[in-house]
């Protein structure tokens, strides 16, 4: 059994340790670096020699390139705002970099590397040609009015656009990035450019070149994810309890899908928060909530008065300590510490699907899987975003446009290949159920032959 939280194989460890010497303050991507080469031995020790002598897993580790710059802005009462703005391009070995942008408080250079890192093999699981790549900013879109945001956007596109191109580079939305930034972005790259570039940022509105069934993409195939991991261990999705952190995005269409499915979704929460109802979440409520107000979950009691708000406090996120047969955690990175798996597990969770990436950290990926609990890994089962922006590439190069149907079922023919990848891995390694480790070795195998093909670069 593979074990998250701990590398084995001297050339791995040594990788490890180097990575960890030059980086030493960023915990976020050292976790995400661990959690990969922890499963990756099976693979590197039937080729030991060569990717030691082409250094491949030290190039694999170190981003191509990183862009920060400074991104100021005037607010509504006339004062200047300085933010910071980056842009991670961390492999582009099978495809123009790709990935989101994220606009939080938190960011900083090991958030956006950790996020990079795992775009990489999130990217090459997709079947598309695209490479890894994340970008975004410090900055705090709460509270800010839409002419503030956009005055923000335009900054930030100021510098982004030096860098970024259809065939180089295209960002996408992430935490705090929707369609109304994406609009903005758009506008004032078209503005300095002075042309039509459709395909140089995907999650674009349906009006100016965004596709169909793009919102809706990672919570729908999350599912679709789901449903297949669970189909191949024998266990039925319909009928199910599920529990969704965040309220976001991906939380939303996960929870639709999933209702879709015939899953009972008891509880959602945001960052102050969950909700619970007993009777079933009711979308309509959140959507309205989210999506039209920009409020917050607690705004759901008045709506169904008979549901329950539990704010956050201690350790484990509240949404957690609701009992649900499947967890679907949707918000952020380590939602999911070992005291919280240890929870679900006793409550009797029999799947975690993350829809956030590394929503769980090592330690609690290590625990679920010991303890048989199916884990539908981020790289692997919210790829069908990234994927389905990629079929919005494909529409713009083409200046075509394909219908929902048409997109939402190349999306779930796209999430069944990625599974079946993380099967095949799993069998071929004997891994017994890992589909953690399956997913980073199918990428893996994918993306070191294109780095081994193209040499030492
Ligand atoms: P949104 O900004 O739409 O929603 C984020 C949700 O998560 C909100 O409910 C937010 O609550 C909550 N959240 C954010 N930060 C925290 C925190 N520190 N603690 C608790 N809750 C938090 O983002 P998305 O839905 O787009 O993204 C969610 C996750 O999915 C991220 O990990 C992202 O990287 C990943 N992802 C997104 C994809 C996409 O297509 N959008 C594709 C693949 C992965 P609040 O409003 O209170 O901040």
């Amino acid at each position: 059994m593979v074990n998250q939280s701990e590398v084995r194989g001297e050339y791995l460890k040594n990788v490890l340790e180097t990575t960890a010497e030059k980086n030493v303050y960023e915990k976020e991507f050292l976790q995400a670096v661990k959690e990969v080469l922890s499963t990756l031995e099976p693979v590197i020790e039937k080729n030991e020699k060569l990717y030691k002598d082409m250094a491949l897993l030290e190039r694999l580790v170190e981003p191509e390139r990183i862009i920060s710059f400074r991104v100021p802005w005037v607010d509504d009462n006339g004062k200047v705002q300085v933010n910071r703005g980056y842009r991670v391009q961390f492999n582009g070995s099978i495809g123009p970099y790709k990935g989101g942008l994220r606009f939080h408080p938190s960011v900083n250079q090991s958030i956006m590397k950790f996020l990079a890192f795992e775009q990489i093999f999130k990217n090459a699981l997709t079947g598309r040609p695209i490479g890894g790549g994340k970008g975004g900013s410090n900055f705090d879109p709460k509270g800010k009015s839409d002419m503030e945001i956009m005055k923000f956007c335009q900054s930030f596109m100021n510098e982004l656009q030096k860098h970024i191109g259809q065939d180089v580079d295209v960002p996408a939305g992430d935490i705090g990035v929707g369609g109304r930034e994406i609009g903005y972005l758009f506008g004032q790259f078209r503005k300095i450019r002075n042309a039509y570039e459709a395909g140089v940022l995907t999650g674009k509105g349906l009006e100016y070149g965004g596709s169909l069934a793009r919102k809706e993409a990672t919570g729908y195939g999350l599912m679709y994810f789901m449903r297949e991991m669970l189909h191949a261990n024998g266990i039925e999705l319909s009928g199910k309890t599920a529990v969704i952190s965040g309220s976001g995005n991906v939380a939303i269409y996960a929870c639709e899908k999933a209702l879709q499915m015939g899953v009972k979704v008891l509880a959602m929460s945001d960052s102050s928060g969950c909700i619970y109802d007993k009777n079933g979440i009711n979308l309509d409520a959140v959507k309205e909530i989210k999506e039209i107000k920009r409020g917050r979950i607690k705004e759901y009691l008045n709506y169904v008065p008979s549901s329950k708000y539990i704010e956050n406090c201690g350790n484990i996120p509240p949404v957690y300590t609701v009992k649900a047969d499947i967890v679907l955690p949707c918000a952020t990175q380590n939602d999911i510490n070992l005291e919280t798996a240890k929870l679900l597990t006793a409550n009797g969770t029999c799947a975690i699907g993350e829809g956030a990436n590394m929503p769980c950290t090592n330690e609690a990926v290590s625990f679920f899987l010991q303890n048989k609990v199916l884990v539908a890994p981020g790289k692997a089962a919210n790829a069908g975003g990234v994927a389905t922006s990629a079929l919005e590439m494909s529409q713009n190069s083409m200046r075509d446009s394909w219908s929902f149907e048409v997109v939402d079922k190349k999306l779930e023919d796209i999430m069944i290949n990625i599974f079946k990848q993380c099967k095949e891995a799993d069998k071929e390694y004997n891994l017994g159920n890992n589909y953690v480790a399956g997913a980073n070795i199918a990428a893996f195998k994918k993306i070191s032959n294109a780095m081994i093909a193209q040499g030492i670069i």
